[in-house]
């Protein structure tokens, strides 16, 4: 492995691969697969993982807005993607650029059939809310709904979805169920009211890992799988975490006690002790809420508590004892040093600290 000169996110594709392979492992195999890639695929690089998930053969991509799109279809990208959260300003966008609405709403339905009128059979995703209470129709919207969409040909529903708001919590199991329940009832109406057969789907990560028997349907969508988490201590053993997130050692302080460290003096030495400066702060999705020895990174193999409080562009960690120096690595997160357990001393999950690093650290493939 080359040694890092600067702050870097590596992304590790063969992990990727394993992960991808691990998840649909739990599937049947003409099940279709939806890799979420919205977010930076979730704070890596969107367009390498879904050039490389192209090649491996999932079927759709989805992204929150049509930029996210735009973005994949320049780089390249030819499989269907679905854009989950499409704001009417960029209708015509979505159009221009082979994407695919999630039509969640009445008004999201006119403005899209207003923005389409030259098209033939458009796909479009119907979206139902089924307790997450965020998007979707409701289910007494339905007989409303399909009339609407008898009655023209612009649009053609490719596929109706829902999403599971407590798939990862075995404690709302009940609430998932009935989750499961709903979205069933809805897709036998729609079965029974349209001429033509679209896609269900309903899973996200915890769902494929924990109600696949029960509400596998004909895709599934998963995004923090592929990247390697689980949400659950046991299937964190499975997938493997794809990115690392690295730096290297600034400076050196030795500090006496009674002097202080950062800003508003956030930590005061009680005794000598020993700080490295890291070259990643706030700004890049390490919040404040790290600092004060909640969390902590890796150095040689030992873990150093973030002393002090985060700066816009750095940190330090307390060093004392490990025999160190400028230019030395550090791990903030990585296959052996999870971004979940790292969020978790900020009160937050592994989602929000990957999402987070900022577009000024550099990406590395390997
Ligand atoms: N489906 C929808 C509608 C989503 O909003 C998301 C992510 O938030 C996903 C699927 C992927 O969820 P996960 O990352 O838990 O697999």
């Amino acid at each position: 492995m080359t040694k890092i000169q600067e702050t870097t996110l590596e992304i590790n594709l063969p992990s990727l691969k394993a992960n991808y392979h691990h998840l649909r492992s739990n599937l049947n195999p003409n099940t279709k697969f939806m890799a979420v890639v919205k977010a930076y695929a979730y704070g890596s690089d969107s367009c390498e993982i879904a050039l490389y998930l192209e090649n491996l053969g999932v079927d759709y991509f989805a992204v929150a807005y049509t930029k996210e799109g735009i973005r994949l279809r320049e780089a390249g990208v030819k499989t269907p993607i679905v854009v989950l959260h499409p704001l009417q300003l960029h209708f015509k966008d979505i159009i221009k650029f082979n994407l695919q609405p999630s039509i969640y709403s009445y008004p999201v339905l006119e403005s899209f059939l207003k923005v389409g009128k030259q098209e033939n059979q458009y796909p479009v995703h119907l979206k139902f809310n089924t307790g997450l209470n965020r998007l979707g129709f409701n289910a007494e919207d339905l007989p409303e709904l399909l009339k609407k969409f008898k009655a023209q040909s612009q649009l053609k529903i490719a596929s109706v979805f829902s999403h599971l708001g407590a798939s990862e919590d075995i404690n709302e199991k009940d609430f998932t169920l009935n989750q499961i329940k709903a979205f069933k009832e809805i897709r036998n109406e729609i079965i029974s009211m349209l001429s033509y057969r679209p896609l269900f789907h309903l899973l996200n990560t915890s769902g494929i890992l924990n109600y696949s028997r029960e509400a596998e349907f004909d895709m599934v969508r998963s995004g923090i799988g592929l990247y390697g988490f689980g949400n659950d201590p046991q299937y964190n053993l499975c997938l493997t975490p794809i990115a690392s997130l690295k730096s290297i050692i600034s400076q050196i302080h030795h500090l006496k006690p009674g002097e202080s460290v950062g800003y508003n003096r956030g930590h005061v030495a009680s005794v000598p002790m020993t700080t490295a400066t890291i070259p990643i702060g706030h700004a890049d999705g390490i919040s404040r809420q790290y600092g004060q020895r909640n969390g902590f990174l890796t150095l040689h193999g030992k873990r150093c508590p973030i002393v002090g409080n985060v700066c816009m562009d750095m940190l330090m960690i307390d060093v004392s004892g490990v025999d160190c120096k400028a230019g030395d690595e550090v791990v903030i997160f990585g296959p052996e040093h999870s971004a979940a357990e790292l969020a978790s001393t900020a009160s937050t999950i592994s989602y929000e600290l990957i999402t987070a690093v900022s577009q000024r650290i550099t990406r590395k493939i390997v």
